[in-house]
């Protein structure tokens, strides 16, 4: 999707990886799981054991990928990075593991998109350090046992919830990642605006954290292109006003929101009363597929109190009105 406050990588970001903070330190934000992490990596040091696998979940664009490379340096091993989708098969997976170093982390983005039988061998290799292979077909068949190097699983997820049971509980440390504050975006603009070399004050950076949806990925990708909409403009700092003025020409309102949210918002409103109403049909009536909007729209729009979730399904909330200037119709009592 080419949203402008995507939180997906678009492809050729390779900007990203620059922009990438190197160590636990440099990491903004995300104080709790931060500092959990610290623990467990010094003590995983002092014991020149491999850490505990670790499970990483919360929206896109939050820094899973950023934390996973951050812990293999902090414990000084190597990086192995995969993705649930392209595993397709379990010897893909069987590949990676017999070549992991002893203490290796081995990152798998979207987790929950595991093939059952990648998983099935995935178990005991978490748990045993082993790997049970089945060698030939029909009569012929036998299993072989292969010992693996200690290593630490990060995976990564959207929603924790996307997990089957059995894998969720053999990550002894999960860690949910939050929106970060605009506070802390501003410390992420005015870093990645520093490695960019792209002058910035600190007000324009705010105006550009105010309006990333609480997603560092969003708030870089947005700081690039304010930083176009300036040079053009033959401006040499980017100020409030650069930032104000570019962020208007992109239509990302002062919310944060863009054309989709409140495409998703007004559609909630107009065509379904402002709900509740089924996800599976607010998707569709703005032609998205609904992994991308539970993933993508949802979160931000729930954290920030414009829809709410209920049993029956998603509702408007007083700030969805007020924000799209309409008026709440009055409501019978429930
Ligand atoms: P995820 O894996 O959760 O989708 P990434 O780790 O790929 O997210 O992060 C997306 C972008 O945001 C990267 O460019 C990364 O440098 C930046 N980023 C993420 N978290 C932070 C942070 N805490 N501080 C600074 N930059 C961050």
């Amino acid at each position: 999707d080419d949203r402008i406050i995507s939180a997906e990588p678009a492809p050729g970001e390779a900007y990203d990886r620059a922009l990438r903070p190197q160590t636990l330190a440099e990491f903004v934000g995300q104080e709790q799981a931060r500092g959990n992490l610290k623990v467990f990596i010094d003590a995983a040091r002092a014991r020149s054991e491999a850490l505990d696998h670790v499970l990483l979940f919360g929206p896109p664009g939050l820094g899973k990928t950023t934390l996973a490379q951050i812990v293999a340096r902090e414990l000084g091993v190597g990086f192995r990075a995969t993705s649930g989708p392209i595993l397709a098969k379990a010897g893909d997976l069987a590949a990676i593991l017999t070549n992991l170093e002893p203490r290796d982390v081995l990152f798998i983005d979207e987790i929950h998109r595991l093939n059952p039988q990648v998983e099935e061998i995935l178990y005991p290799a978490m748990e045993d350090h082993v790997l049970d292979l089945i060698i030939g077909e029909g009569p012929s068949a036998r299993s072989v046992r292969i010992d693996l190097a200690p290593f630490t699983l990060v995976g990564a997820t959207t929603r924790a919830g996307l997990l089957a049971t059995p894998l969720r509980d053999r990550f002894g440390i999960p860690l949910r990642l939050e929106f970060y504050t605009p506070e802390e975006l501003t410390r992420v603009v005015m870093g990645a605006a520093r490695k960019m070399g792209a002058p910035i004050t600190e007000e324009g950076a705010l105006e550009i954290a105010a309006r990333a949806r609480g997603t560092p990925r969003v708030a870089g990708r947005l700081l690039r292109r304010v930083r176009d909409f300036a040079s053009a403009e033959g401006a040499a700092t980017i100020g409030k006003l650069e930032a104000a003025r570019a962020l208007a020409r992109l239509e990302v309102d002062e919310a944060g929101l863009d054309s989709l949210d409140r495409r998703f918002l007004r559609a909630l409103i107009e065509n379904y009363g402002g709900g509740p109403v089924g996800m599976d049909t607010l998707a569709a009536a703005i032609a998205e597929a609904r992994d991308a909007v539970e993933d993508v729209i949802e979160p931000f729009l729930l954290q920030q109190g414009f829809i709410q979730r209920t049993p029956r399904g998603r509702m408007a909330c007083a700030r969805a009105y007020s924000h799209l200037g309409l008026t709440e119709p009055p409501r019978a009592p429930q």
